[in-house]
């Protein structure tokens, strides 16, 4: 039986990540993951002369964790994985109205003219920092914004924006688990303007400094970033294409059992097991785990998306000069949104052309997983010409599509449950860490910060 001292299940971002810091600190690990790659979610692809994702598109440069990591991956692989942060000009973000995007908001001129907001609501927000706290921990984002910021505000802002990063239902999303900050920030401040004024004001330390916000991606794609963690991780350290997949305490650690891509039964016996997988993977791998808190943990819901890549060889003089365009739920559209990728980075698609990656599907409408590949061309071609007005003769030089089934996890309103279900089963088997999307946040940004923050609890800081 093979010996580690950690093993961790999975080779996304939060599995690979926890792995690459580990092993920066001496410590010996073992990654073994389902798929016959690394990246998990993320996937960089090349076609012709178009570099494109079909997971995450961007993360977010939201934490010192992000910027730790990049710059020291930078140093691990000799340059060949180079942070990539999007320029001023792609901060533009489009919502949908009518029959055309108009930029979001972003001061107050633009605030008080544009047409997406009413304006009983425009004026609303000036009492925003007078009006009561909430006081129902359950809250959902809808409920918050309306009572805050008026409806126009939930239907032209959050509820897009909420498309965009959870393919979510304002409705159903708790603001205390989907949203922490925010929702730290009113019960905080009593209110988001003053919670915000007051943030900025905080003295801030250089290592803070580091969490820019940026808009981020790798040289060459988000690949490039799980490929220098596995590059420093070892192939000998990482079993790829395993099933059945069974972690059990055995004495003062665990075993970790499965068959190796060769089809032979392999086993390793380590002092701490970190799982990064999905919270539907967790009832095979840990059955040990009692039914009750299992069941806590395992009906997490996972909103479906429907990712489609277009590159364009030629603008026809348009200008795709934005982050992208989102879609509120409101205006009835078969898309959540499109993102403007070679607006963002470098390579994207050849001179003169541009990448788009359109989303369709999410919590709101999962019907569109059942769309043979046709329909979801033709939806695709509509937007193309409807939304982003391509002229008919314009031919894309590729679609491409890619299903995810178990996109984004839903933190509604049994995420108590999960969480304390969570923490009791790491209590009562110690060298046990469930990590992953399930809890800590869904972007790439929090899956990095939760593999610290996991490292942190096996190598205590000094
Ligand atoms: C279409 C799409 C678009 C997205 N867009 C963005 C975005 O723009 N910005 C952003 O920040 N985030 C985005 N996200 C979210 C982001 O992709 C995730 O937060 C992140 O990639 C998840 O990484 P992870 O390592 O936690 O999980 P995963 O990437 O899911 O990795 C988990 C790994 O565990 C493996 N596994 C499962 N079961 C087992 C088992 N029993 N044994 C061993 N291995 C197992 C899986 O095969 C997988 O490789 C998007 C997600 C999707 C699907």
């Amino acid at each position: 039986m093979e010996q580690t001292e950690v093993t961790v299940i999975g080779a996304g971002i939060t599995g690979l990540s926890t792995a690459y810091w580990l092993k920066r600190k001496g410590v010996h690990v073992h990654v073994v993951e389902t798929d016959n790659r690394v990246g998990g979610q993320i996937q960089t692809q090349r076609v012709k002369h178009y570099i494109f994702e079909t997971g995450p598109s961007t993360g977010a440069v939201s934490t010192p964790e992000v910027a730790e990591l990049m710059n020291d991956l930078a140093i691990t692989s000799e340059g060949r994985c180079q942070l990539e942060t999007a320029p001023d000009a792609a901060k533009r973000r489009l919502i949908w109205k009518g029959k055309r995007f108009y930029d979001l908001p972003s001061g107050l001129f633009s605030g008080i003219t544009t047409p997406l907001f009413r304006f009983s609501d425009k004026l609303r927000i000036l009492g925003e920092p007078w009006r009561k706290r909430g006081n129902n921990p359950n809250e959902s984002i809808a409920s918050l914004t309306v009572r805050r910021l008026g409806k126009s505000f939930l239907d032209y802002a959050v509820d897009p924006f909420i498309s965009g990063v959870y393919a979510g239902n304002p409705d159903k999303l708790v603001v205390r688990f989907a949203l922490p900050k925010l929702y730290a920030l009113e019960q905080g401040y009593g209110s988001f303007i003053r919670g915000s004024i007051a943030k900025m004001k905080e003295p801030k330390t250089e290592r803070d400094r580091l969490a820019t916000k940026k808009v981020f991606s790798a040289q060459g794609g988000l690949s490039q970033i799980t490929q220098a963690e596995a590059d420093y991780i070892g192939k000998e350290n990482i079993s790829l294409g395993v099933k059945d997949v069974r972690i059990n305490p055995e004495g003062n650690g665990w075993i970790t059992t499965f068959i190796g891509a060769d089809g032979q039964v392999q086993q390793l016996q380590s002092q701490w097991v970190i799982t990064t997988c999905g919270a539907y993977n967790l009832p095979e791998l840990l059955p040990f785990v009692d039914k009750k808190r299992m069941d806590d943990i395992a009906k997490l819901v996972y909103a479906p998306i429907i990712e489609v890549n277009v590159g364009m060889p030629d603008t026809f003089g348009g200008d795709y000069c934005a982050f992208g365009g989102l879609v509120p739920t409101k205006e009835r559209q078969k898309l959540l949104g499109i993102l403007f990728p070679s607006a963002c980075f470098t390579q994207r698609a050849p001179k003169g052309g541009a990448l788009f990656s359109f989303f369709l599907g999410g919590s709101k409408h999962p019907e569109m997983m059942e769309k043979s590949d046709d329909e979801i061309k033709d939806i695709v071609t509509e937007g193309l010409h409807a939304m982003l007005k391509f002229p008919l003769e314009a031919k894309p030089d590729f679609i491409n599509i890619s299903r995810h089934q178990y996109a984004i996890p839903q933190y509604e309103v049994d995420s108590e449950q999960r969480l304390s279900a969570v923490s009791s089963i790491e209590r009562q088997y110690s060298g046990l860490i469930i990590g992953g999307n399930l809890q800590d946040g869904i972007g790439m940004g929090h899956r990095i910060t939760q593999a610290a923050n996991m490292v942190k609890r096996i190598i205590k800081p000094e």
